[in-house]
């Protein structure tokens, strides 16, 4: 079936993400990327998402399957645990039902590319006989400390500093915090592990990242597996200006002040705005929330925040904002505007992609998951920013907040982060623009399925 097909039509590849803002956005941005060189994509969403976040893409085949959650989504879930089982459960029937479909509506499937936290996606691409890649959406670095967890030469949690190829030696409190702190989340702990279970079987490995970025790890990475770097998924308006119609990640899980931050920022004088957001995901505590929301309004910056409607009750009684307070913005346009001099951000690896695709300095404030790694290689390794430290009780104040936003508006070390982050910047545009390093990879990939 496959070999006649190819034959005759463009290959056809379904991209199934982890649902989350931060999974589905780079697996969307690749997407596009292969529609560009003549691949025929279907993007796999959940019920409750379609329903909810459709996408604004049209270019962009769809085909939502059920995770068990069609009317709630992960929220109705009641714990990580029954969602994370019952999407397995529900999810691999649904999905193996899609690749039937599709197959005998005349679209059958020749590859699927799969999230690494749904491993399952390529047990059932096998049952298919189909061949499955999986797709990292965290950096190489975190890759290599998970893989050496999983495989037991780094002890979770770690009494003493850790030391993994091709990277600085790291405090524990720097490696994931599923690794030096697995308890509180038995269920994320078993995924991030198990990434690599069954990747021996994968056709391919994919990395959201770029080869400049990561190279002495990309390298080690790629003595193991078929590893091809593919990143920064950052929409190509912002880096090589390609994909004319792409400018977005056209599917937003929750709705953006869009025009209230534009107008705001167009008052502001150029670099003086601090960008402040702590992702999809990310809960602080009421005590965290209210040294961040006194910092910034001690801090005599102007700011915009973002605080999601389900984190709006920490906030302080009676606080009123001396900046921009939205419940969601348009990240990108937020980054690219000239208005804005420095993100402070818990470092998720889109974030962090994203600052340094878009040439913005950081405060790094990394919170939980892989964000601590991704913080120690924004200030150490990539050298484009600051990382605040936490007290003794994990809190960052709001006197280390502010001196730190100062020392990158400000300061010297902000003068090397922009020069630096510049410099990253560029090498990004490098490697999506034709024949980089990521074009390179992708150009192989499709090659590889056409052949
Ligand atoms: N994002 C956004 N608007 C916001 C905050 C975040 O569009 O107000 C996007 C951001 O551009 C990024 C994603 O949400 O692509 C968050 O992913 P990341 O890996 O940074 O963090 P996570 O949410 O997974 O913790």
């Amino acid at each position: 079936m496959a070999e006649q097909h190819k034959a005759t039509k463009s290959p056809h590849v379904l991209l199934f993400p982890f649902p989350s803002q931060g999974h589905i956005n780079p697996l969307i941005q690749f997407a596009k990327r292969l529609i560009s060189k003549g691949v025929k994509t279907t993007l796999i969403t959940t019920i409750y998402i379609s329903k909810t976040s459709p996408s604004s893409n049209t270019s962009i085949t769809v085909e939502p399957i059920s995770d068990g959650f069609d009317d709630g989504g992960y929220m109705s879930a009641g714990s990580d645990e029954a969602y994370l089982e019952k999407f397995q459960q529900v999810g691999s029937k649904s999905l193996a039902d899609l690749i039937r479909k599709l197959d005998s509506d005349g679209n059958p499937v020749d590859a699927i590319v799969y999230d690494s936290f749904v491993t399952w996606a390529l047990d059932v691409a096998m049952e298919f006989g189909i061949n499955g890649g999986c797709f990292f959406t965290q950096a190489c670095a975190v890759n290599n400390i998970y893989y050496h967890a999983y495989k037991g030469i780094v002890d979770v949690p770690p009494a003493a500093t850790v030391s993994v190829p091709e990277l600085p030696p790291l405090q524990p409190w720097e490696t994931p915090s599923f690794v030096h702190t697995p308890g509180p989340y038995p269920s994320w702990a078993h995924i991030v592990f198990n990434q690599f279970s069954n990747i021996h079987q994968a056709r391919w490995v994919f990395s959201n990242t770029f080869y400049k970025l990561e190279e002495e790890v990309i390298e080690w990475m790629r003595k193991m597996w078929p590893l091809m770097v593919v990143g920064p998924t950052v929409p190509s308006m912002y880096l090589d200006k390609r994909l004319e119609d792409d400018q977005d990640y056209d599917m937003s899980l929750l709705k953006p002040n869009h025009i209230e931050c534009m107008e705001w920022l167009n008052n502001k004088p150029k670099g003086s705005v601090v960008y402040v957001s702590f992702g999809s995901y990310g809960e602080l505590g009421p005590e965290q929330m209210e040294e961040v929301a006194l910092g910034l309004n001690e801090s005599g910056v102007d700011f915009l925040w973002v605080v999601r409607e389900t984190e709006k009750e920490k906030l302080p009684k009676g606080f009123v904002a001396n900046g921009l307070v939205v419940s969601w913005c348009r990240q990108l346009e937020v980054l690219a505007h000239e208005a804005v001099g420095c993100f402070v951000t818990h470092c998720g690896f889109n974030s962090t992609l994203e600052t340094i695709s878009l040439g913005v300095p950081v405060v790094a404030m990394p919170q939980w998951t892989d964000q601590p790694t991704n913080g120690k290689c924004l200030e150490e390794i990539w050298g484009v920013g600051v990382r605040v430290k936490a007290n003794e009780k994990g809190i960052v104040t709001r006197g280390n907040l502010v001196s730190c936003v100062k020392e990158i508006m400000e300061g010297e070390r902000g003068e090397v982060a922009r020069k630096n982050v510049s410099k990253w910047r560029e090498l990004a545009i490098q490697a999506v623009s034709e024949g980089g390093s990521s074009d390179k990879d992708i150009h192989e990939f499709v090659s590889q399925l056409k052949a």
